[in-house]
């Protein structure tokens, strides 16, 4: 073994970078050539199917099932063109990934062969067999029925030779089963939410949008060594496994050189998400080594999202044809940093005006700030939600791991916006918030300066921050659906904003002026969030957890107790009032959430055992063998003086033998609690006794991670960080 181990290494390190075939053409003219986008429509629809599709993703208006038919038979007549021969509904169920089910275009012709067919009821709607979904009790087992309804405001894609049509994946009885309803919902209650307010200051304004812009972090591995270590096959991450002597403390792999089997597989990834019409802008490398990051321009929310879905299979795919597997977990090694998924989020007008930015004048900054304040109260009012809404059994390692995040949700807003808003607290109410430097002289009392549009402040332990024209929620797990996190942030919003809505209607009915209503109303909000929610120091020092539990910030670390604030009163009141969730789903989705929280740990703990117990503690007694065999020679060539010259090698059989009744007796109580645990029915309960279990496998690490540390290393049997970390 140990001599295997030290031969995958050296292939592993002399592989060379595999050549892609970059197209012809430049990005612009392939960009979107696998989606059925606008100029398809026009191009393979005829002008009255054109308008009525069109019409139904602008304005969802429902489509009949003629006009459904001719969508289909135009993308059938695209698709053909492409060498397609399958279609599928895309969707995202409770599960990590996408789930895709292909039928092939063929039907008999009833003449004796065979014809190509796909009509608007395939298009539109099917039945998948559902049951073997995660569901949380929804549906019983012979009710299996769940269906699949086309999202036609997400444009159909051609993925290898088949078909993709995104998808909302739903119940016989209405429950949502995926990702993808309830963001589409946040996002409808987030926009009609916000239209109102946007009014009040420009009544030109028609439609809201809610955009999201993902960056995406992963790790690459070499996939030989991956697959000599069952922890990285199995759980995605690392189980044990020493730190390197080296790692990411000479800050010498953020932003470095890409090394050339990475740019490769880079320059692969890009160019079939480019075909995918996915506008990708910024590659590099990220803090730790072996890690990257990977972001596109952004986008409305629920079309970015599904981007993002597709970008994460092509990177898996593509990551083999270069000897790579993509890692998206959470916390694939211990002592350096892990991969999140910052969000930035961010609402936008039809007429162009984005509405967390500073605008043109003083009316558009008292816009900006009406809603820059109401998203610091949602955040607030639902910090312990928000928190729940990016935790998982992966996630957790991230997450208050002395990096970002902490596990407490703050915002951060920098220097500038944190002087305006005290500002504003001093100022009568009709004082106009102007932005300095636009018009010369300073004008008014409150002011932003103008160089603040270029320059965000950058606070890395904040896990919501301000950054010059969005919030950009780094909580986000690396390998997390964003429509978790980005559904709870877009109904907090949107709550918030119906209510802000209501009091400032109270107020102009009492005879106020608009501006001054609103700034009467926003004063109260400013004085609290500064004192609550908002905070710019240091996010990672206990000083900060003593006053934010001070402050009545949610500090719980805990994951299964931190999906409980999802069924909370005010949650369950704020979902349903918006119509995201009902009190069923919240309650489903909860069950599934600790279901999956449990395997997850079961399944780590199963590795760490049987790792233990054949791979780690054979090789160490094997080297303690030698040991004593070394010894015993000493004894019988010196009787006089062996125990002083073998005193060392006495020493570590001494200790060997300690660490392996360690493991042994740690990994034999361990699978104790599992059985305890298996036992247990309700799901809460269980995944409290995995969430302790999971705490005494980072115990027996400990042990493992010493006896790394003293055996032979010729018998090591796992590639060890070093090699898994450093070889491109
Ligand atoms: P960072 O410096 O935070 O790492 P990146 O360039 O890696 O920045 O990513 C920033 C992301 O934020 C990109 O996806 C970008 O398109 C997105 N973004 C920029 N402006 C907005 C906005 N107004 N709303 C939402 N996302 C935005
Ligand atoms: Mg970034």
């Amino acid at each position: 073994m140990s001599r295997l181990r030290f031969d995958v290494v050296q292939d592993a390190f002399k592989k060379k970078a595999v050549a892609v075939d970059i197209p012809a053409e430049k990005v612009s003219e392939y960009f979107g050539e696998l989606v059925f986008n606008r100029d398809k429509m026009q191009k393979y629809l005829d002008e009255k199917t054109f308008g009525r599709l069109v019409n139904c993703i602008d304005n969802g208006e429902a489509l009949d099932r003629k006009t459904a038919d001719l969508v289909a038979a135009g993308m059938k007549t695209w698709a053909l063109e492409h060498g397609v021969t399958h279609v599928t509904h895309w969707f995202q169920p409770l599960t990590e990934g996408t789930a895709e089910k292909h039928d092939s275009f063929m039907e008999y012709d009833g003449k004796g062969g065979m014809i190509e067919s796909f009509d608007g009821k395939s298009l539109v709607q099917q039945e998948p067999d559902a049951s073997s979904f995660p569901n949380g009790g929804i549906r019983a087992t012979f009710e299996a029925r769940g269906y699949t309804a086309w999202d036609p405001t997400s444009p159909v894609f051609i993925q290898d030779d088949t078909l993709c049509i995104p998808t909302v994946f739903i119940s016989y009885t209405g429950e949502a089963l995926d990702y993808k309803t309830p963001l589409k919902k946040s996002i409808k209650a987030v926009t009609e939410a916000a239209l109102p307010i946007c009014k009040l200051f420009n009544p030109k304004v028609k439609k809201v949008f809610s955009y999201l812009g993902w960056e995406q972090e992963y790790f690459l591995v070499d996939e030989d060594l991956f697959a000599a270590r069952p922890d990285l096959m199995l759980a995605g991450r690392t189980l044990m496994g020493h730190a390197a002597s080296k790692n990411q403390q000479l800050d010498d792999h953020y932003f470095g050189a890409i090394p050339s089997r990475v740019a490769a597989f880079m320059r692969d990834i890009e160019i079939a998400g480019y075909k995918l019409g996915i506008p990708l802008k910024t590659r590099h490398n990220e803090a730790a080594p072996n890690q990257f990051e990977l972001a596109p321009i952004y986008g409305e929310a629920n079309l970015a999202n599904d981007q993002n879905q597709m970008m994460m299979n092509v990177m898996n795919t593509i990551a083999r044809k270069h000897g790579f597997v993509v890692l998206f977990h959470e916390k694939p090694f211990e002592g350096i940093n892990g991969s999140g998924k910052h969000n930035n989020w961010s609402l936008g007008t039809d007429t162009g005006t984005p509405l967390l930015a500073p605008g043109k004048d003083a009316n558009g900054n008292l816009q900006f700030i009406t809603f820059f304040v109401n998203v610091l109260a949602a955040v607030q009012k639902h910090n312990a939600l928000l928190k729940a809404s990016v935790g998982s059994a992966t996630n957790e390692h991230r997450l208050g791991g002395g990096e970002a995040p902490p596990a407490i949700v703050s915002a951060f807003l920098g220097k500038t916006m944190t002087d305006v808003l005290r500002k504003l607290l001093t100022v009568p109410s009709d004082t106009p918030i102007e932005i300095v430097g636009k018009k010369g002289a300073s004008v008014g009392l409150v002011e932003i300066p103008e160089i603040f549009l270029d320059n965000t402040d950058r606070n890395r332990t904040s896990p919501f921050a301000f950054t010059g024209n969005r919030f950009e929620f780094r909580a986000v797990g690396a390998s997390a659906n964003c429509a978790g996190a980005m559904t709870t942030l877009n109904s907090a919003v949107a709550e918030q904003l119906l209510d802000f809505k209501q009091a400032v209607d109270r107020e102009m009915a009492s005879g106020k002026a608009m501006n001054i209503a609103v700034m009467d109303c926003l004063k109260p909000i400013i004085r609290d969030v500064l004192d609550v929610v908002c905070f710019d120091g240091n996010g990672y020092c206990e000083k900060w957890k003593i006053e934010a539990e001070r402050r009545g910030l949610d500090t719980e670390t805990n994951v299964p107790k931190l999906f409980k604030a999802f069924t909370e009163k005010k949650s369950v009141d704020m979902f349903t009032r918006l119509g995201v969730f009902s009190e069923v789903e919240l309650q489903a989705r909860n069950e599934v959430k600790w279901g999956t929280y449990s395997k997850k740990v079961q399944i780590e703990a199963r590795v760490v055992g049987r790792m233990s117990i054949n791979h780690i503690i054979p090789v160490a007694l094997e080297y303690q063998t030698k040991l004593l065999k070394n010894i015993d020679l000493m004894r019988a060539s010196f009787p006089e003086e062996y125990k002083d010259m073998a005193a060392t090698q006495i020493g570590i059989v001494r200790e060997i033998s300690a660490l392996v009744t360690d493991v042994r007796t740690k990994v034999d109580a361990m699978i104790g609690e599992r059985i305890k645990a298996n036992a247990i029915a309700d799901e809460y309960n269980k995944a409290l006794a995995y969430y302790e279990i999971g705490r005494s496998l980072l115990e027996i690490r400990k042990s493992l991670d010493q006896l790394e540390e003293i055996v032979d290393d010729d018998r090591w049997p796992l590639p060890k960080y070093r090699e898994i970390l450093f070889i491109n």
